[in-house]
């Protein structure tokens, strides 16, 4: 695999890993994640991405303008605030990079003005740019300080005529002094106002403000392992791919498990936009997901409806209390997803998982540090055992690495 080099690679520190060749950007995954859990569980080899380049399918990018004037997009130093002229990064994906250059052009021939953090004057904040790999829609989000916005129309007609690949516009309102991206308002410029992507088979809608994992390629291994490991097995020529259709009778939800005697009981904790939960809703008897960002909970039933899956609820709630009542209410769990932050779980939620007393537990992770806090606690106060562990380069060119491990009960 060959190096890649960036202009400005060292201030902007997005990819610590790129200067390496990905073979041994692998190896050192791997060797970080061997001295973190080796004492656990043998890892089976890391899960690598086949070109690990322009995979990022969420692009922001803040205009700025020089002391001569000249409008350009940049990006934040690290760790500062100074903003660095983009220059074609290798992790983005390249159609989202075009259209912010051509957007950077149109700021200057609309004569709009570049906010400015300092005074807090000008309307163009930001723009951001999501993908859908999967459909090929295409999101562009123009972030401006005032919900008036100069020629609107002439300008998404324009840009759409440009990039025909691009299925909505949205203005998004931000007037707020704030390094958030993102304000609450959207109006909509073009189309639907949000994308859809499909991921093992599921779709799923993507709003501006919506979480979503930004490497969709990896993600779809990622979830694929952790079903897996769930005993999640497709029950017939499943899962579908873009072809199956919500309500599809082949798509029905499964009544059985893997072994055919018993539906599975499933809970999805941590579970964002549904996106877990709703892979296993087809294979699994009935699921539960527990999530705390209420914005995310409505992203989730609207998902589950998509796809015609009535086998699914979600609850918005903190994922400890959640267990702690149905470990109360002595109902039963087969399997356990958890897929906390990068700072881990907590003591608390882990206590409850092992009340609860799930027969898996498959813990999705993205810093693996916490998650071997976590697994020491779970084995030094439970009968449960650490089965499998695999790495999954979510994050190529960076030094971040996501791992799914597997946990069983070991009657005693
Ligand atoms: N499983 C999802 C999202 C993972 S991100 C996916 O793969 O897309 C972690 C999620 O945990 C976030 O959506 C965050 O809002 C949620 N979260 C954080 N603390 C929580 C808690 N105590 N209870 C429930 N959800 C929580």
């Amino acid at each position: 695999m060959n190096k890649k080099k960036c202009p400005i690679m060292e201030k902007c520190g997005g990819c610590q890993y790129l200067g390496i060749p990905y073979e041994e950007q692998l190896r050192q995954k791997q060797q970080k994640l061997q001295k973190l859990l080796g004492n656990m569980v043998t890892l089976e080899p890391i899960i690598g991405m086949e070109n690990p380049y322009y995979y990022r399918n969420k692009v922001t990018a803040t205009f700025g303008r020089t002391k001569d004037g000249t409008v350009y997009a940049g990006i934040y130093e690290e760790k500062s605030h100074r903003l660095l002229k983009r220059s074609g990064c290798f992790l983005e994906n390249e159609l989202a990079g075009q259209i912010i250059d051509e957007l950077t052009k149109m700021v200057k021939s609309f004569k709009w003005t570049v906010y400015n953090e300092k005074s807090g004057y000008g309307l163009i904040r930001h723009a951001m740019i999501r993908i859908a790999r999967q459909t090929g829609e295409v999101m562009v989000i123009l972030v401006t300080t005032s919900n008036i916005l100069p020629g609107a129309r002439n300008f998404a007609r324009a840009l759409k005529s440009r990039f025909p690949e691009i299925t909505t516009i949205v203005q998004n309102v931000n007037d707020r002094q704030t390094t958030m991206v993102l304000g609450q308002r959207d109006i909509v410029l073009y189309g639907k106002g949000y994308i859809e992507d499909i991921l093992c088979g599921c779709r799923f809608r993507l709003s501006p403000q919506s979480f979503y994992q930004i490497n969709p390629v990896q993600t779809e291994l990622l979830y694929r392992k952790a079903l897996e490991y769930a005993g999640l097995e497709p029950i017939r020529n499943a899962p579908a791919d873009s072809s199956s259709r919500p309500g599809d009778p082949s798509d029905s939800p499964a009544v059985r498990n893997h072994d055919g005697k018993r539906a599975v009981r499933v809970l999805d904790t941590y579970c964002g936009i549904g996106t877990i939960g709703i892979c296993a809703a087809k294979y699994a008897g009935n699921v539960i997901g527990a999530e705390l960002n209420r914005e995310a909970v409505k992203d989730a039933k609207r998902n589950a409806e998509r796809n015609g899956l009535t086998n699914i609820r979600f609850v918005n709630a903190d994922a400890t209390q959640f267990m702690t009542q149905m470990a109360e209410e002595k109902e039963p769990v087969d399997v356990l997803f958890m897929d906390p932050p990068r700072s881990g779980s907590t003591e608390e939620f882990l206590r409850a998982a092992i009340r609860l007393s799930p027969e898996r537990i498959v813990y999705v992770s993205c810093g693996p540090d916490t998650l071997a806090r976590d697994l020491k606690f779970v084995l030094r106060n439970s009968c449960y055992v650490v089965k499998r562990a695999v790495g999954v380069d979510m994050f190529p060119g960076t030094s971040h690495v996501e791992c799914v491990v597997l946990m069983s009960r070991v009657e005693k």
